[in-house]
């Protein structure tokens, strides 16, 4: 089976784009593949962030894995800081890699482009990245457009570290998901919908009368027809094709906007509803989670040791 990689920075609360996109996905795929399910929070520290709102938000992000339906015996859950061989590979490969490299990254350039305060390690993201990646083998790696640039760096670090040192690392691959997969914001509908950005954004563990507004207050447009048109009907389309991923349907009106509204809201609910009690259920015994968590990591943790020992052996470190 091809080991596969799926990482989520517990930098919010996870949104209807993340289950789509990302939860859903892998948990179709916990048979075929042999997943990992990394909540990254080593990323989250790469940006002003608060302390305690990452450790919660941590926890909460494994239990709504939990809740969606990962199942830890085929899908480890990993929290990345307690795999500590992330940060040791993450060293070893930044003497692999070109301060240019890293400085070239568009999303670096993007995020540092506003001056202030910026932290080194947003600067060495990427690697970091490449380490999470060739730590466990990861042949697979679904990404979206954002992540591109990246993977491509971990594929240039691990070729250049093998050539150089020898055969240490497996060369990933991105596997794209579907186009209909990527849920844009439901009041910004030209961009993705995302943790840190907008307020048209559904929250995996928002109650009903929230996701209803939130529907209900989603961007349209006065064409008064419900069809699939990215470029002049942005909102609709978005819409249609959250009805689709959730219900697995067409709209049935073609010409009530409210009709659509009113059959997306019941889809979104009926996809949430069971999530929400079993995330209650789960949230009541922190304990067991992080149980869960520590299993994950115990899991993994023996590939990556191998891993740091191979790679510092290749390197000229003495063992
Ligand atoms: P941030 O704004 O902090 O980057 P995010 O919402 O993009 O947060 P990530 O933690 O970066 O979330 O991504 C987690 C997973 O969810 C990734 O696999 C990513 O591709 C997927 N994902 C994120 N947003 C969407 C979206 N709007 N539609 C589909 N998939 C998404
Ligand atoms: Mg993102």
């Amino acid at each position: 089976t091809t080991r596969r990689l799926t990482g989520f920075k517990p930098t919010g609360h996870l949104h209807l784009g993340n289950l789509l996109g990302a939860l859903r996905p892998l948990i179709a795929a916990q048979d075929s593949t042999d997943s990992i399910a990394l909540i990254a929070d080593l990323h989250a520290l790469t940006i002003e962030h608060d302390p305690d709102r990452v450790r919660a938000l941590t926890l909460e992000q494994a239990t709504v894995m939990l809740a969606a339906g990962v199942d830890p015996e085929r899908t480890p859950i990993v929290v990345q800081s307690q795999v500590p061989e992330h940060t040791e590979l993450h060293y070893l490969l930044e003497c692999a890699t070109g301060f240019g490299e890293a400085a070239r990254m568009i999303q670096f350039k993007e995020k540092s482009a506003g001056g202030g305060h910026v932290r080194l390690s947003l600067l060495t993201y990427p690697v970091l990245m490449a380490a999470d990646i060739l730590l466990h083998d990861i042949r697979q790696v679904p990404v979206g457009e954002d992540q591109n640039q990246h993977l491509e760096l971990a594929r240039t670090i691990a070729t250049r570290f093998n050539g150089r040192y020898g055969e240490t690392f497996t060369v990933p691959e991105g596997v794209r998901p579907e186009a209909a997969a990527r849920v844009m914001d439901l009041a910004e509908p030209t961009a993705k919908m995302g943790k840190s950005s907008g307020n048209g954004q559904i929250g995996l563990l928002d109650p009903p009368d929230v996701v209803r507004r939130i529907i209900a207050r989603a961007v349209t447009d006065e064409l008064a027809v419900v069809r699939r048109d990215r470029e002049a009907q942005p909102g609709v389309t978005n819409l249609i094709d959250i009805l689709a991923e959730c219900a697995g349907r067409e709209p049935s009106d073609p010409h009530r906007y409210g009709v659509l509204k009113r059959e997306v809201t019941d889809a979104v609910e009926a996809l949430l509803a069971p999530i929400r009690v079993r995330h209650a259920e789960l949230a009541a015994d922190p304990a067991h989670v992080r149980k869960v968590l520590a299993e994950g990591a115990a899991k993994v943790r023996a590939r990556a040791q191998a891993t740091v020992r191979r790679t510092r052996a290749a390197i000229g470190l003495l063992d």
